[in-house]
């Protein structure tokens, strides 16, 4: 089946997180002093008993981090089973219910809903509520303490000093979240991301258009974290331009992997560096909207309005039909249309017809049926319907 709904210009990201960060940029109240943080960098190194370890994943050489009998895909972000085996070409499941196709290696969280519980060994659950209350805020998603629904995040604290996320996307079952004493608001804000399907933002594909990556200064073991997720053979995509804004994106500073702390791992094309931010971005909410609100373009009927041709020779409906979306989009997104109509006679007539909705635009008519009493006699058609084609 072909999608015509597309977006021409790329924008987001699906983004990049980071265990512990000492640098939210804006004052966090609820942030605990930065020295609890003591094994956190920008980039978390590993934990106590985990090590690299490389795979092959759709015929690629893929490192992830071995902990325990479980792999990480980056030092916040646990595989699933179900992606790990996906990544090596093993999965032979078919719960999403395709009979084509690969499966899908993000699971989105059904009517934007995420159920949780708060352990009680959580170390401060007013870091995760405001995460929480922060995502409510800027996004629909609605987060709903659990009764007995199968899929769920249990926010705890199994390891101090450390902020992670057991799946990208739903797990499916039970998945942990684990936000230390030494996680801020931002830090959970962030980890979230990953559990609703976000990836770290330094990990677009098209980033070396927009940053250096000094490899230089990165241990060999830890390249793999600034690889892209094209060359992780993991399946991915952007919008837009690269959000330096993220919530998911990476400071400069690149911590454990970094031979020298003192210098940056990456800048932009400038030359600058940044450092994480701590609330979610425009950005982060336009891939939000993407993912768990698509582009809902709808075709609305409105009450015609039969005004004189200019020629006079008779009369047209303006505006009959138009194309609306819910929300505005950064790029132009170019909508096909099956478009009914009915003529005189009574006969029905449906042809093709394809618009552009431009950034920040969320209405665009669809042109006018017309009638015409002219010497050649009575003709009219009338739209009376549109939908969009998919
Ligand atoms: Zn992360």
């Amino acid at each position: 089946m072909r999608n015509l709904i597309t977006a021409s210009v790329a924008v987001v990201t699906l983004l990049l997180g980071t265990a512990c960060s000492k640098k939210d940029k804006i004052s966090d109240p609820a942030a605990p002093p930065a020295e609890n943080c003591t094994s956190c960098g920008e980039l978390s190194g590993l934990r106590p008993g985990e090590k690299f370890v490389t795979i092959e994943a759709n015929g690629k050489k893929v490192t992830l981090i071995q902990s325990g009998d479980r792999y990480k895909l980056d030092p916040d972000v646990y595989l699933s089973d179900r992606q790990l085996a996906i990544l090596k070409g093993e999965y032979k499941g078919n719960e999403d219910g395709r009979t084509a196709g690969p499966p899908t290696f993000i699971q989105l969280w059904p009517s934007r809903t995420v159920y949780y519980t708060l352990h009680w060994n959580l170390a401060n659950p007013q870091v995760v509520e405001d995460a929480i209350a922060h995502w409510e805020d800027r996004t629909n998603l609605e987060f709903v303490l659990r009764t007995n629904q199968p899929n769920f995040i249990e926010f705890k604290t199994d390891e101090n000093n450390a902020c992670w996320s057991e799946s990208l996307g739903m797990k499916g079952g039970l998945q942990k979240v684990n936000i230390s004493a030494a996680c801020s608001v931002g830090n959970a804000i962030h980890e979230i991301g990953h559990a609703i399907g976000f990836y770290h933002e330094l990990t677009r594909r098209d980033r070396d258009y927009y940053v250096n990556i000094n490899w230089a200064n990165i241990r060999p073991d830890w390249v793999s974290q600034y690889q892209t997720y094209l060359e992780r053979g993991i399946p991915g995509f952007e919008i837009g331009q690269m959000d330096f804004l993220s919530i998911m994106m990476y400071g400069s500073n690149g911590g454990s992997s970094a031979w020298d702390p003192a210098i940056p791992v990456w800048t932009d094309l400038n030359g600058n560096t940044h450092t994480r931010e701590s609330v979610l971005s425009d950005g982060d909410v336009q891939m939000y909207n993407l993912l768990y609100n698509p582009p809902n373009i709808q075709i609305v009927q409105l009450n015609k309005v039969r005004v004189q041709t200019p020629e006079g020779r008779g009369f047209q409906w303006e505006d009959e039909l138009r194309i609306t979306t819910a929300f505005t989009w950064p790029w132009p997104l170019e909508i096909a249309v099956w478009v009914h109509e009915s003529n005189y006679d009574g006969s029905y007539y449906t042809h093709y017809e394809q618009y552009t909705l431009q950034p920040g635009q969320t209405t665009q008519a669809m042109g006018e049926g017309w009638q015409i009493n002219g010497s050649s006699g009575e003709y009219s058609y009338k739209r009376t319907a549109a939908t969009v084609y998919q």
